[in-house]
């Protein structure tokens, strides 16, 4: 019986599972440093403390059809690919003849000094659950000290994550208030970013209604404003040619991501944890490994470029590359993998969202109904109707 190992249970490591599931001529093995999956496009409802982080993870035994699959916890170290064997930091080496890579993201500092140390990153559960732990605990301290920069948030970057971030921290404000005793209107958002146009994937009347939110919340949206530094509570940031000090007890990094080290680590052909994957998802170098989700990149044909990475584009390849391994087990050549873009919706909070659906352009309500039917859809790809029906968005009426 062929061996697969599958590592990584986000969208294109569980999504690839439940697609092999389906057979039963392969074992499985899927390894996870958590016993849970997480959807991490709701991290920044953790972040904020809008969701508790029950309401975006399940457990990944849920999934898990003991009959085909072995679940190991555990946390991937390196992969050997031309020894078929990955390891793993507390059990035994695990070998395979099919190998799935789902790896994930991971916070990309660009070497802007000190982010790595004096920002809090949002990549994961636990380190979601510290950003609102530490809101929290800034809140109790602007109440004992009465200094303004314990009630002030910045976010480093206005990108997708950014802004949903921000649009969830202006629903906790007044939670926040609640803590540091004050009104809602003296916490202060900040989102600090480096390029004067924001959200360029969408067209100029949804990034306007984006920005008239902002606006009406009084969000200071610092663009042309490069972060050259992070300081312990400072940011550093230049607009106009001139160096600009913030002083804020909350900063949060949002300006990017890269693959897992491990990719660069095993010796992969990679630029920031990214493998440029074959057109059937395979390495370039290995016919039996996949390399899927946030940790490759699959060339546009059409603009030329890599696609932008998202749980949308890792769920279909963790489809396909299932199927192909699947047809490389009963010896048929594999297919060219096809992204179907069904489109992308960006909330700013729980009852405002825009984006697109296909290339159709939604903004307010139905945008919102239609990012909780996304994340709906996302959790039946991945965790099948019973997670739908226990962790799904039904708060559809507002
Ligand atoms: C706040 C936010 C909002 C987003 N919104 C959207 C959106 O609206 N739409 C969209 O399409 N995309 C969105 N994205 C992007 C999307 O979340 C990612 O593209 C997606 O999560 C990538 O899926 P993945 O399966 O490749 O990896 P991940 O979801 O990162 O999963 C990786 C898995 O691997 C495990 N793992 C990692 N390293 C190890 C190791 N060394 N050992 C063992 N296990 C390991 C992790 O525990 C995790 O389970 C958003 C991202 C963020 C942060």
């Amino acid at each position: 019986m062929k061996e697969v190992a599958i590592l990584g249970a986000g969208y294109a490591g569980l999504r690839a599972l439940r697609e092999l599931q389906k057979q039963s001529e392969m074992h499985i093995t899927l390894v996870d440093r958590n016993d849970y999956h997480y959807e991490a496009t709701d991290l920044h409802e953790v972040a904020s403390g809008n969701q508790p982080k029950e309401k975006i993870i399940y457990p990944i035994k849920d999934v898990v059809d003991t009959k085909v699959t072995t679940f190991v916890q555990d946390e991937v170290k390196k992969i050997d690919p031309d020894q078929q064997v990955v390891e793993l930091k507390q059990n035994q080496p695990l070998h395979y003849d099919y190998l799935v890579v789902a790896l994930g993201f991971e916070s990309e500092t660009f070497g802007i000094s000190g982010a790595k140390e004096n920002a809090l990153e949002m990549v994961d559960v636990e380190t979601a659950e510290k950003v609102y732990d530490h809101i929290k605990a800034m809140m109790e301290k602007y109440k004992e000290t009465k200094d303004k920069k314990y009630l002030r948030l910045v976010v480093c970057g206005a990108g997708f994550t950014g802004i949903e971030l921000v649009g969830a921290l202006q629903e906790g404000k007044t939670r926040y208030a609640k803590i540091a005793n004050v009104d809602p209107a003296e916490i202060e958002i900040y989102c600090i970013e480096a390029v004067a146009n924001i959200l360029p994937m969408f067209n100029d009347s949804l990034t306007q209604y984006c920005l008239d939110y902002l606006n009406k919340w009084n969000v200071h949206l610092l663009t042309s404003s490069p972060i050259k530094a992070i300081k312990p509570e400072r940011v550093i940031y230049s607009n106009d040619d001139q160096d600009k000090e913030l002083e804020a007890a909350t900063i949060i990094w949002t300006t990017g991501v890269s693959g897992s080290h491990v990719i660069g680590e095993s010796g992969f052909s990679e630029k920031r944890g990214r493998v440029m994957v074959n057109d059937d998802l395979t390495d370039p170098d290995h016919e039996n490994i996949y390399i899927i989700g946030d940790v490759s990149a699959v060339m546009d044909k059409e603009s030329n470029r890599p696609y932008p990475t998202t749980g949308q584009i890792s769920l279909q390849m963790g489809e396909h590359a299932a199927k192909n391994i699947e047809r490389q087990v009963k010896g048929e050549p594999k297919q060219d993998f096809t992204f179907k873009n069904l489109g992308s919706v960006a909330s700013i909070g729980n009852t405002h969202a825009f984006g697109y659906v296909g290339s159709t352009g939604v903004k307010g309500y139905p945008a919102s109904f239609m990012k909780k039917m996304i994340m709906n859809r996302s959790l039946l790809k991945t965790g099948g109707l019973k997670e739908v029906m226990s962790k799904g968005r039904f708060d559809l009426y507002h």
